[in-house]
């Protein structure tokens, strides 16, 4: 492992230290152990209702501080969801009626469990045809690729996916750390372009989504659905950055780390002609349905042989399950913004009166800072020191958090799968095989 910055017995033992702290977190009978409870950073605000700190992107509280997302859980439960279900019923028959021979939609899938659902409601109960949808982020978990092939098995849908190779993929994580403050750009931005160019090759106007805006994001609300498709969406929400503001020359970078334009266009999304001419909307069917994450897990798992698997930054063992990468995405909003994946996942669940508000600080303690395994592989494939992974997130760290110590525990026991893509996986256990074949030792002892 490359050197850390120094780890130091308390926070506040230093105050010029580096900003990033990886500390042995107190144990019981330690007497560094009287953790304070409750908010992870005392001085930020949180959404009363829930855990969602100031420092979220978007985020809007209202008069009394409650944030858009708990407004919005509110609003699920008052609205007349069988009204809704009707206007999905309409859509969907209109594009079936539409569509003649071609697909009826298009489902972009991840192989995740959200997926899984769509599929199911999709083709069992509405009886659509959709042409699945992967752009894959060529960081599928083992357990992900299992549910993304099982699921093609399981509803029989035609499926088609686009794969970028292996070392743009490893040169735009890097990049994407400094442009836009996760390892993740190349995926935020091929999930938003890749279905949209697929709808416009293969004619298909409507594409359908799973979780409602207003619930995975709190940018939007049940009260004014997403119908009308905009195509700069993902840009605006989650890539930031256009392919154009990706390119990297090799005079500036090395042409190892050099990116073109050509290698970036498969992340552009189609011309707004194109894109009209077809006459592309998309949904999500959780304007139209009751979501319920946990419920349609069990559902998906128990009828369609759905796996979980342990997902780094959370509690929750069904949401990114298909990816190695979480963690390291997750880490780097933590640092940034001073909250990680299980704040966003213990807000849900007091939401849905789950868990008590300091039962859900309880959580985010345990999880949001620690350091994920996943990190190793992404400083491996990046060429990044673990200091200059904390220092890039350093300079984009919020104002509020800026000056402040960020403490990183560490890793309890290792990760239950093993945090390689698993195409390489794959490949290593066949060549690991013949080469046990071919050893004179194997030869010998079958002689
Ligand atoms: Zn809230």
């Amino acid at each position: 492992m490359p050197p850390l910055p120094s780890p130091a017995p308390s926070p506040a033992a230093s105050e010029s230290g580096p900003l990033t702290r990886l500390l042995a977190r107190p144990g019981a009978g330690d007497a560094n152990a009287d953790e304070p409870a409750g908010k992870p950073f005392a001085h930020l605000s949180y959404c009363v209702r829930c855990c969602i700190p100031q420092t979220q992107e978007g985020v809007v509280f209202d008069e009394l501080g409650v944030c858009q997302a708990c407004q919005s859980a509110e609003q699920k439960i008052h609205i007349d969801w069988t009204q809704r279900e009707r206007a999905l019923r309409k859509i969907l028959d209109d594009a079936k009626a539409r569509a003649g021979s071609n697909y009826d939609c298009i489902i972009p899938i991840s192989g995740g469990k959200d997926s899984t659902f769509q599929l199911h409601v999709l083709t069992k109960v509405y009886g659509m045809k959709p042409l699945a949808v992967t752009f894959s982020h060529n960081w599928f978990s083992e357990t992900g690729w299992y549910n993304l092939m099982n699921s093609l098995e399981q509803f029989d849908v035609d499926h088609i996916m686009f794969t970028p190779n292996r070392k743009l993929v490893n040169k735009l994580a890097r990049h994407s750390l400094f442009g836009i403050g996760d390892a993740c750009w190349h995926c935020h931005a091929g999930v938003g372009a890749f279905p949209l160019q697929v709808a416009v090759r293969f004619n298909i106007p409507l594409l359908i989504w799973g979780e409602s805006i207003a619930e995975s994001s709190g940018r939007a609300s049940y009260l004014n659905p997403v119908r009308k498709f905009d195509r700069e969406y993902f840009t605006k929400v989650s890539a930031k950055l256009r392919p154009d503001q990706m390119v990297r020359k090799a005079e500036e970078f090395g042409a190892d780390w050099a990116v073109t334009e050509k290698d970036l266009e498969p992340f552009n999304v189609p011309s707004a002609e194109d894109c009209e001419r077809v006459g592309v909307f998309g949904i999500h069917l959780g304007d139209y349905l009751f979501w319920d994450d946990e419920r349609q897990t069990e559902f998906v798992r128990d009828n369609y042989g759905w796996r979980e698997t342990q997902v780094e930054g959370s509690f929750k063992r069904y949401k990114s399950a298909e990816c190695v990468m979480p963690g390291v995405h997750d880490l780097a909003c933590y640092l940034k913004r001073g909250y990680g994946r299980a704040t966003f996942h213990a807000s849900v669940d007091v939401r849905a009166g789950l868990l008590s508000r300091d039962e859900a600080f309880e959580l985010i303690r345990e999880h949001d800072a620690v350091r994920p395994e996943g990190l190793d592989h992404y400083l491996k494939i990046t060429g990044l020191s673990e200091a200059e992974f904390f220092a890039a997130l350093e300079k984009q760290r919020r104002p509020e958090l800026q000056g402040k110590v960020i403490p990183i525990y560490e890793k309890k026991a290792p990760n239950e799968e093993r945090l390689l893509p698993y195409p390489q996986q794959l490949i290593e256990k066949m060549r690991a095989a013949d080469a046990k074949a071919a050893s004179p030792l194997a030869s010998e002892a079958s002689a």
